[in-house]
């Protein structure tokens, strides 16, 4: 049953960490389907707190802003706590006992093989990936998910070795010490993915992100210094939208005039700067209603704490009890 008392479907688990305000890689990419998931499933959202120590370990200072300004921009994108429920992952102290015996049964091979991890290697550099704590994230990951008996995990494409990889730990673990943890399935978003404005995936430690509290302003600044199509330089060349990172957040927000601009594009019928200005203008309108509603919940005091309270109330007895089980089935405390 769900905060709200309605009996739903199967339980979705699904976790952000929290490294400061959203952007759009979040909203496109997965906020918008929690906003769906929560009016049809059992929803469990949760701020992945101590995931943002596997590579934000050396300053923590802002861990608290960062948790209270993701939970509000969940509430301004649409979650609701009577639908859902929120709560973050520190709250959950059991998650770590289970994260500890999840960690036993995991080989290093398993970790190492995650794409993931490969890509961070090279992106973050080993300074800041080379831990035990980094390597180890997808157990923490996979215990995320299995200690709330999650059905189903909302997933990208490319996070699809995470949860197999959870379902290898629920396996392996089974098979050693009975049938406890089910295995999770995926349900595989059809969200394309949300180019940053330097081309690569969008994402905070790139730097290359539009923020979902950003001002008209800074918007259009941040579109206009978009990568375009590289064999556009002057005005007059004939463009290929294929390749363009601004097209492809135009297919977003300009689905009505998609085939026109990609027409003029190849024509060099349209400028750069003009095509950016009517993405800038487009992306600003659809998200002033969340940020109007931002401000609003800005104002209530004590809004997020009491929202966390009231869902670690709901979860901590859940992963006790799938704790419980685990301890027992591997003997752990018995004389
Ligand atoms: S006109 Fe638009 S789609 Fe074409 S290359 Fe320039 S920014 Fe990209």
């Amino acid at each position: 049953m769900t905060p709200g008392g309605k009996y739903l479907k199967n339980r979705v688990v699904s976790g952000y960490r929290p490294s400061g305000r959203l952007h759009l890689g979040h909203y496109h990419g997965n906020l918008k389907n929690m906003v769906r998931l929560q009016e049809t499933h059992q929803c469990f959202f949760f701020v992945a707190d101590w995931h943002m120590l596997t590579t934000g370990y050396r300053d923590t200072s802002m861990l608290g802003r960062w948790t209270s300004d993701m939970v509000l921009d969940w509430l301004a994108a649409g979650l609701d706590p009577d639908k859902c429920t929120i709560y973050r992952q520190s709250d959950v102290r059991a998650i770590s006992e289970l994260h500890l015996y999840f960690g036993m049964v995991t080989t290093l091979g398993e970790l190492e093989r995650n794409p993931t991890y490969k890509e961070q290697l090279r992106e973050l550099g080993s300074r800041v990936t080379n831990t035990y704590g980094f390597l180890g994230y997808p157990v923490l990951q996979a215990t995320d998910i299995l200690a709330v008996d999650a059905e189903l995990v909302p997933v990208g494409e490319d996070q699809l070795p995470h949860l197999e990889l959870t379902r290898e730990i629920a396996r392996d673990f089974n098979s050693l010490y009975g049938e406890i943890f089910p295995e999770p399935q995926p349900i595989l978003s059809t969200s394309p993915k949300i180019p940053g404005t330097d081309g690569r995936k969008m994402s905070k430690s790139y730097g290359n992100y539009i923020g979902l509290d950003e001002s008209p302003e800074e918007i259009a600044r941040k579109v206009r210094k978009m990568v375009t199509d590289p064999a556009r330089k002057r005005r007059s060349d004939k463009g290929h939208p294929e390749v363009c990172t601004v097209f492809t957040l135009c297919k977003i927000y300009c689905p009505d005039d998609l085939d026109a601009l990609a027409g003029a594009c190849r024509e060099a019928g349209i400028g750069c700067t003009d095509c950016k200005d009517r993405l800038a203008e487009r992306v600003a309108g659809d998200l002033a209603p969340l940020r109007e509603r931002r401000r609003e919940l800005e104002k209530e005091t004590g809004l997020v704490a009491a929202i966390l309270g009231r869902g670690a109330q709901v979860v901590n007895p859940i992963v006790e009890d799938s704790c419980a089980k685990a301890r027992a089935a591997m003997n752990i405390g018995s004389l």
